[in-house]
């Protein structure tokens, strides 16, 4: 019972370690998903306005060519006011040479609101793109130090999983159901007890208990709150 009480605070220590070595990152990765996700948003954008970029040329395509048309009919119509050979003939010219110039000075007006919406969506996808750019860089920054922090550990991290394996096979599977139970409420599941108390949660443990742990034949579990509970000497032999 003594070398399972031990391997259960090692396993316990081990632990520790491991959590340490995983919080050592911080909260990098947690930066990370955030980036990963700002940067799916801002090319997004870039996207949606490069589709209202084409259909914006398009659209001044069609007027740039209507606008010819129109500019040949005028030359056309001028050209036959010339040769009409009444008035009815004049007049209908005439009303169709201001129905195409109408039609020029509403289809100018257009052009020029599309050139303006055209500048506004460059300016916009610049500004997206230098996001785009400056998320990218350091996205690539903490991706670097993230994967230098994973390398300089994962020797370490070897090293207790290894020991890891060796205490667990000193371990009952209840005995590790127990620790794995407390451990989701404290993480510090196996504790000393130090004058007396629990050094979870500071409370005393009862003189029987006491008399009881030194013979080292048994488990015994804090009764407030619940973390397995080793001898002080006992706990202080083991070393990882
Ligand atoms: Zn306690």
């Amino acid at each position: 019972m003594e070398q399972t009480l031990r391997a259960l605070y090692r396993l316990q220590q081990i632990d520790l370690e491991l959590d340490d070595l995983e919080a050592g990152s911080g909260d990098l990765p947690g930066e990370i998903r955030q980036l990963e996700t700002n940067l799916a948003e801002v090319q997004s954008r870039i996207s949606e306005h490069e589709s209202t970029l084409s259909t914006i040329r398009r659209e001044r395509n069609t007027g740039n060519e209507e606008m010819q048309e129109l500019r040949a009919r005028a030359l056309e119509l001028n050209e036959r006011l010339r040769t009409v050979r009444n008035n009815k003939e004049y007049d209908a010219t005439t009303t169709e040479i201001a129905a195409a110039e109408e039609r020029s000075k509403d289809l100018g007006r257009s052009l020029s609101t599309l050139d303006d919406r055209e500048a506004e969506i460059l300016r916009e996808i610049q500004g997206f793109e230098k996001s785009r750019n400056e998320i990218t860089a350091t996205l690539e920054d903490k991706n670097e130090t993230l994967n230098s922090i994973h390398e300089s550990s994962s020797d370490e991290v070897d090293e207790y999983r290894a020991q890891r394996v060796a205490a667990l096979k000193e371990l009952s599977a209840e005995l590790l159901e127990r620790y794995s139970y407390v451990r989701t409420k404290h993480p510090d599941a196996v504790v000393k007890v130090r004058k007396g108390a629990c050094s979870g949660c500071f409370r005393a443990v009862t003189p029987q208990t006491l008399v009881e742990m030194r013979r080292k034949e048994q488990i015994f579990f804090c009764e407030h709150c619940g973390r397995l509970i080793v001898d002080e000497e006992l706990a202080d032999t083991v070393e990882v």
